[in-house]
């Protein structure tokens, strides 16, 4: 599918162009091609957009006259936060007729209520400096994912994101009280309620939350804050099946209740591309494990006894024969170290070619069947393919990633990544689950929604979208195709 219809959008005008320089100022837009360079290709390079203008306005109330000029023009806005997204949603069509609003100017924590444990962050706040700001107040705010560094708390919104501690704390619908949004219109919509108790009528800030930019530009949020995590144990256990690691994920909930944080899976190949692209990493057991689950306990509070109930869970299930190996770090580099493993997956991945990904969630206990079925189909359909699926076991949530096979023409592997992709979602449908579990919908699988979405739903989700969106200006061709 080529970019949304041309005839139903206007192409910029110089006097729309000045008049949107006018409204934010010197120091709010830039037209120079260098300075723009960067937001115009996405984070895995595959959409290398256009645009006459990108946009930085520094107050709710600058983006709010720049959305009704374009909205009066008929002038599409493309949003954009980090441009991390990893479906290519924050970029503008190559054909150059979008404005592009980037905002990073609107970076400041308006309020931190350490009584309520709430924080209002603008838009533009960069994640790991909310994190910071709750951990200075001696509160906690937990997402906390690869693009911490870049990634803004207004893309975390807009695209729902998880992270590593979604199984205790929950993804960004859980960790949003209220929103500030200009509306397509160029209207202000405040709903900065910090209320954890409001049942009056449908929820705009849920609607928001997980758009993608297709229904309004976020410019603030409240956000829930935590008691912070003073233990904090983490275990890497060698298993010999996906099957295992969820006995070994439902022991550990059994006995840990709720610290489980976070329970990761991998292969091993994974670890082998890391063991061997990515410097400063070791392998932490003594022999090779088919798969390996990282699990991390977290306590609130001292003297918990958390880190003698994780090491007798990992001994009992070495006794029974689940888990053929284990460690626990024995302090924050330790930790770290471990972390590192898991999270250099997608890096070293690049290490060894192309690679089609996947971001698939599956009800929990569909997981081993789904692994076998998709990797048999894939094998067949690709022989030689290496399957790297590894990701958040605990949410359901795998990241099925195939690296071409050894010695293959990179390009004429990536050239079945439509036909690879469709087999990968029709195995996930056939069992209940969703093609992106935390990546979003984007460029990148738009064309899969409408062909895989229940169609009442798909339906429904373009009544959504034409009712706060008609003239289909904010980020158009994005998520939801019109039908
Ligand atoms: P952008 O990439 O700029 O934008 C993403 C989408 O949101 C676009 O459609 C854009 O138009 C829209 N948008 C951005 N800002 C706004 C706004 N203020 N108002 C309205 N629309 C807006 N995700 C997970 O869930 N779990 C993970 O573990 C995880 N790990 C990751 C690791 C790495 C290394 C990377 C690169 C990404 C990872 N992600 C993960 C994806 C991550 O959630 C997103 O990249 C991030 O949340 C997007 O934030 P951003 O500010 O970069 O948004
Ligand atoms: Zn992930």
């Amino acid at each position: 599918m080529s970019a949304p219809p041309p005839d139903a959008h206007a192409t910029p005008t110089p006097e729309l162009l000045q008049a949107l320089k006018d409204a934010v100022g010197e120091k709010g837009w830039s037209d120079d091609p260098r300075d723009m360079a960067p937001h115009l290709v996405d984070q895995r390079g595959l959409y290398h957009g256009a645009t006459a203008l990108m946009l930085r306005p520094a107050t709710v109330e600058e983006v709010a006259d720049c959305v009704r000029l374009c909205a009066e023009a008929r002038v599409p806005i493309v949003p954009q936060g980090g441009n991390t997204g990893l479906v290519g949603g924050a970029v503008p069509f190559e054909h150059g007729g979008e404005i592009l609003l980037c905002l990073s100017r609107m970076n400041r924590i308006r309020e931190l209520d350490a009584v309520n444990h709430t924080m209002t962050a603008e838009a533009g706040c960069i994640l790991e400096t909310v994190q910071t700001a709750a951990r200075d107040a001696e509160r906690y705010f937990p997402l906390s994912l690869g693009a911490q560094g870049s990634c803004q708390i207004g893309g975390n919104m807009a695209t729902n994101a998880g992270g590593c501690a979604v199984l205790r704390y929950g993804h960004m619908r859980e960790l949003v009280l209220g929103i500030e949004a200009v509306l397509p219109d160029g209207r202000i919509y405040k709903g900065l309620k910090s209320l954890r108790k409001d049942n009056s009528g449908y929820d705009l800030n849920q609607l928001l939350i997980g758009s993608e930019g297709t229904l309004g530009i976020i410019t603030a949020g409240v956000l829930k804050l935590f008691p912070p995590p003073v233990e904090r144990h983490t275990a890497f256990a060698g298993v010999a099946s996906p099957q295992a690691a969820l006995d070994l994920f439902s022991r550990a909930r059994e006995t840990l209740g709720d610290a489980v944080t976070a329970f990761e899976l991998m292969p091993r190949i994974a670890l082998d591309f890391v063991l061997a692209h990515i410097p400063g990493t070791r392998d932490p057991l003594a022999a090779p494990q088919p798969f390996y689950v990282l699990c991390e306990a977290t306590a609130t509070r001292r003297d918990s006894a958390l880190a003698d109930a994780l090491h007798a869970l990992l001994e009992t299930a070495m006794d029974d024969g689940l888990v053929g190996d284990a460690t626990v770090a024995a302090g924050e580099t330790q930790a770290s170290a471990l972390w590192k493993l898991r999270e250099s997956v997608p890096e070293a991945q690049k290490h060894e070619g192309g690679s089609i990904k996947h971001d698939i969630s599956v009800p929990i206990a569909a997981l081993p069947a789904f692994m076998d079925r998709a990797c048999e189909r894939v094998t067949a359909l690709i022989p030689g393919v290496r399957v790297v699926a590894f990701g958040h076991v605990g949410d359901g949530n795998i990241h099925f990633n195939l690296s071409q096979p050894k010695d293959a023409e990179r390009e004429a592997f990536l050239a079945r990544w439509d036909e690879a992709s469709r087999m990968v979602h029709d195995t996930v449908v056939e069992m209940n689950g969703s093609i992106s579990a935390e990546h979003g919908i984007g460029r990148l699988k738009r064309e899969e929604l409408v062909r895989l979405a229940d169609p009442l739903e798909l339906e429904q989700m373009r009544a959504i979208k034409r009712a706060l969106d008609p003239h289909n200006i904010m980020n158009p061709g994005k998520l939801v195709l019109p039908g």
